[in-house]
């Protein structure tokens, strides 16, 4: 059961000590308080543990400080949406606001390599009005004989030039936890110019003890891509580590799905499956069209297949895209061929516009047609 408190709830007041003395006195049921910084107002969710079966919802509701109260189904407790349509759920990380409404482009090298590419890159995406980017410094590779990502040593340029360019989140990989450190470190020897969201690989979707690391740490968001080869339940569950330990500013990311039946692309996308996330769970969702489609085919009408990726998955409802861009795609030491070109920039980003006004006016169109449906 989660009892959603009224916005802004004073921790200290009486009335919020009344609610926790009550809970405290139920015998069988623990709980814990999760507290999200949304745009404009603080938001307070009590989950209670064990069964909780005989709690009647009306009494809970009348209890102080509570708005709300949500049965919460087995899976997915805190990340899952429960069969409620209007769950309020938002988080603000350095400025920006993540829900199921936004749509932020975050488009950037797949992984740092030199200085004057990642100002390149950075001052494109000021350039063009956009204030996220991702950059790899630590990167998982098939072979262990391939560049393996310039790890902490980048780390010190990368956000002072996100400082410099007004970038305000990097999407940034990491695959131990040691790298959460390492990464803090940078952040306070340069000052704290930008924002990292900690971003975890497909190939780590289920490295459960990394999980539960990220998920301990609530100073940063976390990009969570999705299994490539497991089901979507299975990659819904493995993201509620990160929440069960006290983390739940999740962005689920779809990066396309490996099996032969996706050729020629690089994965089978499942830009398809955004409204269904958005159904089973309060997570803002992202696509990645770099990492699904893999590479710069275009089709007779002239668009590159990322592009028409990226419009499938912005016209369902996306909140984000992960999107490889790089200012000499043949100099890049990781995913070169799948990346767009910085001269690109603005097209993709007009493109999107195109995808998001179209997905605006079917929200818009089903909701007029729900009000003439009879009751
Ligand atoms: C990436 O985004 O650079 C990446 C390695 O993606 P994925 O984990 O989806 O393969
Ligand atoms: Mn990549």
């Amino acid at each position: 059961m989660i009892l959603i408190l009224t916005p802004n709830t004073d921790t200290a007041s009486p009335e919020y000590e009344l609610l926790m003395r009550y809970l405290d006195s139920l015998k069988g049921i623990k709980y814990r308080t999760h507290q999200v910084q949304g745009a404009g107002q603080r938001l307070t969710e009590v989950y209670l543990i064990g069964d909780t079966a005989a709690l009647a919802r009306d009494f809970m509701e009348s209890l102080p400080c509570v708005e709300r109260v949500v049965r919460v189904q087995e899976t997915y407790r805190v990340l899952g949406r429960h069969g409620e349509a209007d769950l309020p759920f938002d988080f603000e990380y350095n400025g920006v606001v993540f829900n199921q409404d936004c749509l932020h482009v975050f488009a950037g090298l797949c992984a740092v390599d030199t200085p004057e590419h990642v100002e390149a890159m950075m001052k494109a995406v000021q350039e063009n009005g956009q204030t996220c980017t991702r950059m790899g410094a630590y990167k998982p590779r098939s072979s262990p004989y391939s560049f393996q990502g310039h790890g902490k040593t980048c780390l010190p340029y990368v956000f002072e030039l996100a400082g410099k360019y007004g970038i305000r989140i990097i999407a940034m990989e990491v695959t131990h936890e040691s790298h959460i450190e390492e990464i803090n470190e940078a952040l306070h020897q340069t000052g704290t110019p930008t924002g990292v969201m900690l971003q975890i690989g497909t190939r780590n979707t289920q490295n459960f003890e990394l999980l539960k690391c990220v998920g301990r740490q609530q100073t940063h968001p976390v990009l969570f891509k999705r299994g490539f080869g497991i089901t979507l339940n299975e990659s819904i569950n493995a993201a509620e580590y990160l929440a069960s330990e006290g983390n739940r500013n999740v962005v689920f990311a779809l990066r396309g799905m490996k099996t032969n039946l996706g050729d020629p692309h690089r994965n089978l996308v499942d830009f398809t499956h955004v409204p269904v996330l958005k159904r089973l769970t309060r997570m803002p969702v992202c696509i990645d069209p770099s990492h699904s489609v893999g590479g710069r085919q275009r089709s007779p009408d002239g668009l590159l297949d990322v592009m028409h990726a990226t419009a499938q998955g912005v016209v369902a409802g996306a909140n984000m895209i992960l999107v490889d861009f790089h200012p000499a795609p043949s100099k890049a030491l990781v995913d070169g061929p799948q990346a767009l070109l910085l001269d690109e920039l603005p097209l993709f980003l007009e493109d999107v516009q195109i995808a998001r006004e179209a997905y605006l006016k079917r929200a818009a169109l089903i909701k007029n047609y729900q009000v003439a449906l009879p009751v």
